[in-house]
């Protein structure tokens, strides 16, 4: 398997609970390296654009509305099988069904304040890469 970019967010929740260098530490021990970072506070519109796939689901609204609630790290990760490794170490959306020792069951306190993202394929991560970083942002 050759090396592949991700894009995670350590979501608003994530920041403000201060489990930012915790996260990071599981990236790293994982293998992942880091090739871009940024805080940002999105806007409504912004966490919509983001989000824009999940437009028609009842719960876009409060979706939205939490990723703008404050402050996210938004990360470029780069490794062997980096987006499936990423999604192993998340953990399931909903904190009650993920793995132990993964970061939403360690961390997460509802199906939606779930501490982080990560992108589900190679076609989302170039995608989701771009929504947020030039290129010459990219190591
Ligand atoms: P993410 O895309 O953030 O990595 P995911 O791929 O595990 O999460 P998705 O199905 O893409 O899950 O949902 C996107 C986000 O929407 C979830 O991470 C969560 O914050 C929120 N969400 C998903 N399902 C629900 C739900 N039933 N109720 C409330 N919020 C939800
Ligand atoms: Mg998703």
């Amino acid at each position: 398997m050759d090396s592949e970019r991700t894009l995670t967010i350590i979501k608003p929740d994530g920041v403000e609970q201060r489990n930012v260098g915790d996260i990071i530490k599981k990236f790293e021990e994982s293998q992942l390296r880091i090739k871009a970072a940024k805080m940002l506070h999105l806007t409504r519109e912004q966490a919509e654009g983001f989000y824009a796939v999940h437009r028609e689901r009842n719960f876009f609204n409060d979706l939205t509305r939490y990723m703008s609630s404050g402050p996210i790290l938004v990360l470029v990760l780069e490794g062997e099988n980096a987006i499936d490794r990423l999604r192993d170490l998340m953990g399931a959306t909903d904190p009650k069904k993920a793995a132990k020792g993964t970061i939403r069951q360690l961390y997460a306190t509802s199906i939606e304040k779930n501490v982080i993202h990560g992108s589900d394929g190679p076609v989302t991560a170039k995608t989701e890469i771009g929504y947020f970083f030039s290129a010459l942002e990219v190591l």
